[in-house]
């Protein structure tokens, strides 16, 4: 069961996590929604973090050795988890038309389209 001191735990790292996010601390990462690159606190560091939903993962060593296998998140997680729910997805680009590729031997016939010839 979860006891009050992992509770405890959870809420100081929540508070961590909200102070980076106010910090400008997580960047979400171009094209990939469910992922953010989190600095730490000191600035020293980046981790990568994934907020897929039963793929969580962040890269510094406290989740790594840790929180990963108590099911806990890390305060990155958490950051990441924070600024990326709050922030509405663009939507997607719209796919661009490539242009048909012409044959150039086949001249104007490829492009134009074949007339009738009235019998
Ligand atoms: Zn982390």
């Amino acid at each position: 069961m979860v006891t009050a001191k992992m509770v405890q735990a959870l809420a100081a790292r929540l508070d961590k996590a909200e102070l980076l996010v106010t910090d400008g601390a997580v960047f979400p990462v171009a094209g990939l929604a469910d992922y953010a690159v989190v600095r730490n606190g000191d600035g020293t560091q980046m981790y990568l973090v994934r907020i897929t939903d039963g793929h969580e993962n962040c890269t510094c060593p406290d989740y790594q050795q840790r929180q990963k296998a108590a099911g806990m998140p890390c305060k990155h997680l958490l950051a990441a988890q924070l600024a990326l729910e709050n922030t509405p997805q663009p939507p997607a680009a719209p796919v661009a038309m490539l242009p048909t590729k012409i044959d150039p031997s086949a001249g104007l016939a490829a492009i134009m389209a074949p007339r009738k010839v009235a019998a």
